[in-house]
């Protein structure tokens, strides 16, 4: 194929369809990409900052041991923040797709619920990297699984704040105003062993994934070939999708389909007949995409 029917067999629409179809073992894996669609920052990427931190530096059980008080402010704010923004159509296609194709599994890197928020089925959802709003204790076997309470608690309420001038940022973002400081006794405790602080209930750099979730998605990966997987919000070239599509993909049956807001020329030049690359913003495209599946699909949220 000349490069230019070739790049045209990648974007084209029909052809996606054609493959949907005709698609019943689906993975999808979500990046950051898919919250920044709902308007949430996403701090991940190179020069992330969060006051004057990395915030790859703050998501380190090093850090929580060092200051539990600035990490707990920055995991509160997180919280806050997606409590604040809706799930967006992306989100909602998702769903409906778990809903028309039994054997669609996703996968899902973000930890803000936004998921879970439009009904997405939990039988087929994996949250890679936890969630925002579940918690644990850092040393013995409590968790809270759902805990959206916000402030978390009274010394957590700066992250909690509105802007009180909405033209100039949160005091709380604004590395030239001292924080507080939060002394270990105002953070959350432990209810079990009430002796240990409680953390979020994420994935820390450093950290392992959940074993169990990693063991049942090898064996859903193994079971039967993969149709399609569909790389959303992320590059199908970096970790953990790049790892998945490999691992899923059978020579001359499946399509690795990367929607993402950009699509770099290598990423063109790496994708395989019968892949698929759509260049946008994933609220607006995966409607379009799923649409001969889903149909037309109105999301709204639970009161
Ligand atoms: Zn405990």
């Amino acid at each position: 194929m000349a490069a230019s029917s070739a790049r045209a067999a990648l974007t084209s629409i029909p052809l996606f369809h054609e493959k949907l179809r005709k698609s019943n073992r689906i993975l999808a894996v979500c990046g950051a990409g898919l919250s920044a669609a709902s308007g949430l920052p996403t701090f991940r990427g190179a020069g992330g900052l969060w006051r004057n931190h990395n915030a790859v530096d703050l998501a380190t059980p090093e850090a929580f041991d060092a200051d539990p008080g600035l990490v707990w402010l920055f995991y509160a704010y997180r919280r806050h923040m997606a409590l604040n923004v809706k799930p967006n159509p992306a989100h909602y296609a998702l769903a409906e797709l778990a809903r028309k194709k039994p054997g669609f599994r996703c996968l899902s890197q973000n930890v803000d619920n936004l998921h879970v928020r439009a009904h997405h089925p939990p039988s087929q959802l994996s949250l890679l990297h936890g969630s925002l709003f579940s918690l644990k204790c850092t040393t013995c076997p409590w968790t809270d699984p759902y805990n959206t309470a916000d402030p978390l608690c009274p010394a957590l309420a700066p992250a909690a704040e509105s802007s009180p001038d909405p033209t100039k940022p949160l005091p709380l973002l604004d590395p030239s105003q001292p924080l507080a400081d939060i002394k270990e006794s105002e953070l959350p405790h432990c209810p079990d062993c009430k002796k240990e602080l409680v953390r979020p209930g994420v994935v820390w750099f450093g950290e392992m994934l959940d074993e169990q979730m990693l063991e049942d998605i090898d064996e859903w990966i193994e079971q039967e070939p993969v149709d399609m997987v569909l790389v959303i919000g992320t590059s199908s070239f970096v970790y953990p999708a790049a790892g998945y599509a490999e691992r899923a993909r059978t020579e001359g049956r499946t399509s690795v389909v990367t929607v993402n807001l950009e699509i770099t020329g290598k990423d063109w030049e790496s994708m395989a007949e019968g892949d698929f690359g759509f260049e946008g913003d994933a609220s607006l495209l995966l409607p379009e995409l799923l649409g001969p599946v889903i149909g037309e699909v109105k999301g709204e949220e639970e009161g």
